[in-house]
């Protein structure tokens, strides 16, 4: 086992560095205040190969795998850079459709999105369905030429707006026709512009500069071309881009919390109020020192399921805990920062505050830490074994009486 990253490893993980001397947090919280997507930022990482760094190279990409991507949004992130958009379009949307695509769609959509030129952001959420996608009611009828009547509606979706296509989750055979429930999914590209289609910005108050928006679907016009996959099976993608959602989180969570300690050791040094620096006291150095070891650890277990992910094994509770993990520890790391600062760190000047809300954010998106968890308790083996011991005594007293 080795845990040192190669050169070429070391490279993607510092290319944020790099790129934060030309577009630095300042650079993307003024974009995030005007909920305006960082252009430039994006197109230079775009020109450099990163926005499709897990894109097949025939078709404009790197052909990298998750540790890549996730090495990169780390890197970022631990300069206080996260884009929403790596994870819904580098990693939901574009790796898919390299997995998945057909040759046309692979030529049609891969090289201009991993040239910055366009955009695809991924739909899965309902309002009505909530957590529970298995209750989700977007549908596609089936005409009788073939093609598709795309109905129904997704909220919260990320950069609708801004994209020019989306991934949509949609069912189209019935929750009560299927045969399992996680079948009857059918996963469609789809133009964002397209006739039928209705987007609403929603108003949310996280500095963001990706804007999300309500999108209803009236009679959207689909074909079989614009199928990623198979009809009825698009749950199985589905769940590929999960655990990628979740290990770019836990990137994100463990790079931002790194820059709020950063700023923290910083400025705790610095500050004297009585004899010698704030960061003298074992008070403050204790919350930022547990925040640290979090945040480490949060990072080692998002590599691990990145490294799984691209050896093709199963990675989901590495990437469910390591998304609930860099989660908490985020939300840890900005509020022991917070508390050096003083009043200082609810000012603009200083920015810690405003480095909160998205790390409090991934606490219940993408995915609430728990659904994360009941999925840990559910799948993973000590605890199954804890779990079906316990009913095991239960049974055995129950007996006994
Ligand atoms: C800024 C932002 C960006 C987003 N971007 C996208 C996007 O690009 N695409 C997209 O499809 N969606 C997106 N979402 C939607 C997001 O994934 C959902 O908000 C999230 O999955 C939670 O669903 P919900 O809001 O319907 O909460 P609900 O399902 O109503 O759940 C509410 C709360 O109930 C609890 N809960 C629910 N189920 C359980 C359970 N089984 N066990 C225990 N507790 C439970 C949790 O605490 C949860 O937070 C975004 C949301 C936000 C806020």
């Amino acid at each position: 086992m080795d845990f040192n990253l190669s050169d070429e490893h070391k490279m993607i993980y510092e290319y944020g560095n790099s790129l934060a001397k030309t577009y630095d947090r300042k650079y993307w919280m003024e974009c995030a205040e005007r909920r305006a997507f960082p252009k430039e930022l994006y197109q230079q990482s775009a020109a450099d190969g990163f926005v499709g760094t897990m894109a097949p190279e025939a078709y404009g990409g790197a052909g990298l795998g998750m540790l890549e991507m996730e090495l990169f949004t780390e890197g970022l992130a631990n300069n206080g850079i996260p884009l929403l958009t790596y994870v819904i379009g580098s990693v939901m949307s574009l790796g898919p459709i390299g997995d998945h695509g057909t040759e046309e769609q692979k030529q049609r959509y891969l090289p201009d999105a991993c040239a910055g030129k366009t955009r695809f952001c991924f739909a899965i959420t309902e309002a009505d369905a909530g957590t529970n996608t298995m209750q989700a009611k977007t549908f596609a009828t089936k005409t009788a030429d073939g093609r598709f009547k795309l109905n129904g509606n997704k909220t919260f979706i990320t950069d609708w707006g801004e994209s020019d296509y989306a991934l949509v989750v949609t069912r189209t055979t019935s929750l009560a026709d299927a045969n399992k429930k996680t079948e009857g999914f059918t996963l469609f590209i789809v133009d964002t512009k397209a006739k039928g289609i209705e987007a609403q910005p929603i108003p949310v108050s996280v500095a963001l500069p990706e804007v999300q928006y309500q999108v209803f679907f009236d009679d959207v016009d689909l074909g079989p071309e614009d199928v990623l996959g198979e009809v009825d099976k698009g749950f199985e993608i589905l769940f590929e881009c999960l655990n990628p959602e979740r290990i770019m989180v836990g990137a994100i969570g463990a790079g931002l919390g790194r820059f709020a300690m950063d700023k923290a050791v910083e400025y705790a040094n610095e500050r004297v109020v009585f004899n010698g620096p704030i960061g003298a006291y074992q008070a403050l150095q204790h919350p930022l020192a547990k925040a640290k070891t979090e945040i480490e650890m949060a990072s080692l277990m998002t590599r691990k399921a990145a490294w799984l992910f691209d050896k093709h094994e199963h990675c989901g509770a590495e990437a469910n805990m390591a998304k609930c993990a860099a989660a908490e520890a985020s939300i840890h790391a900005v509020d022991a920062s917070l508390q050096c600062f003083g009043g200082n760190g609810f000012t603009k000047e200083y920015g810690i505050f405003d480095i909160y809300p998205m790390v409090r954010l991934f606490k219940t998106a993408p995915l609430n830490n728990e659904m994360v968890l009941n999925y840990i308790g559910e799948h993973v083996r000590a605890y199954r074994v804890l779990i079906k011991s316990i009913l095991f005594i239960r049974k055995v007293r129950l007996t006994k009486r």
